[in-house]
């Protein structure tokens, strides 16, 4: 696995690789590296012949008080985990390097960047969105693998492509969970051992609704009662948001639709740490 930290670097060797006629895989993330993320390197090399990975903590996408300074970088494990995946590239470019000095321009999705994480972080998906189009630029991808856990950022990914004429598929991956259903996350090292066993509320609690929609209920307020009621089951869990919205523009849905996706999305604190989860499903 080659590690490369200079933007150009990169820029030229996926031009070297297009050159030859190979597809190439990419994965953008922030490294801490956990099953999730291999499984999108997994995916991004079942559909391409050069896999890119990405690991870059965007401080762009932090507001003032959120976690940057702390956000885990254990490099070298992260650069194991990823060449034992399979990765053949690893791009690890300094913030320095990738916003140079100057640097002025933003990308702005705009109704799919409000509500829900873009009402408690108002800055970040102007982060998200403008970091992952720089990416795509540098590593020219056929195919781009973003997580369905962060599934607003998904839809905004989609959004900007479809609307920049971006050259690249992106492609979903489901959630990767832990043994008791907590969704992986590079954050949940931040829990305490009572949050931590506490948390898997927010799993259970999608659960309940998808046992629901399997018995026929269809009502998105009566479901988003179920979630709510679940949750305050946990004293220690302070949820955020609890909403159905369609999967393709994120918008909130007032009644469900045959033939339609949704995402029934949740947010929750415990303590400090503020988790995502969410439950994909058709009608
Ligand atoms: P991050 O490093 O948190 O920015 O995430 C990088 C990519 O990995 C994003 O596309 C995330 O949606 C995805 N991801 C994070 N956690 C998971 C998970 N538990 N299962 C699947 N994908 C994930």
């Amino acid at each position: 696995m080659k590690i490369l930290n200079e933007p150009k670097e990169l820029q030229r060797l996926a031009e070297t690789i297009r050159l030859q006629e190979k597809r190439i895989g990419f994965v953008p993330t922030m490294g801490a590296l956990h099953d999730g993320h291999l499984s999108l390197v997994k995916i991004a090399k079942q559909r391409a012949d050069v896999v890119m990975v990405s690991v870059f903590v965007n401080p762009l996408q932090f507001g003032k008080n959120e976690d940057f300074e702390r956000y885990p970088r254990p490099f070298e494990r992260d650069v194991e985990l990823a060449r034992l995946a399979g990765a053949d590239i690893l791009f690890a470019p300094s913030a320095a390097a990738l916003y140079g000095e100057g640097f002025q321009t933003f990308v702005e999705v705009r109704e799919i960047s409000k509500g829900f994480e873009g009402d408690v972080r108002p800055t970040h998906f102007r982060g998200v969105a403008t970091v992952v189009l720089k990416l795509l630029n540098l590593a020219k991808p056929h195919v781009a693998v973003f997580g369905e856990k962060d599934a607003q950022q998904l839809a905004l990914v989609r959004r900007m492509v479809a609307d920049l004429n971006l050259d690249v598929e992106i492609v979903g991956a489901p959630i990767v969970r832990e043994p008791d259903g907590l969704a992986m996350s590079s954050r949940n090292v931040y829990l305490s051992a009572e949050e931590r066993r506490e948390a898997t509320i927010l799993y259970r609690a999608l659960q309940e609704a998808k046992r629901a929609l399997e018995s026929g209920e269809r009502n998105p307020d009566a479901l988003k009662r179920l979630v709510v009621a679940t949750i305050s089951s946990v004293p220690i869990a302070t949820l955020d948001y609890a909403e159905i919205v369609c999967a393709e523009d994120f918008s909130p849905t007032p009644a469900l639709q045959s033939g339609k996706t949704y995402f029934l999305i949740l947010a929750a604190r415990f303590g400090k740490t503020r988790l995502l989860d969410n439950l994909r499903f058709s009608l």
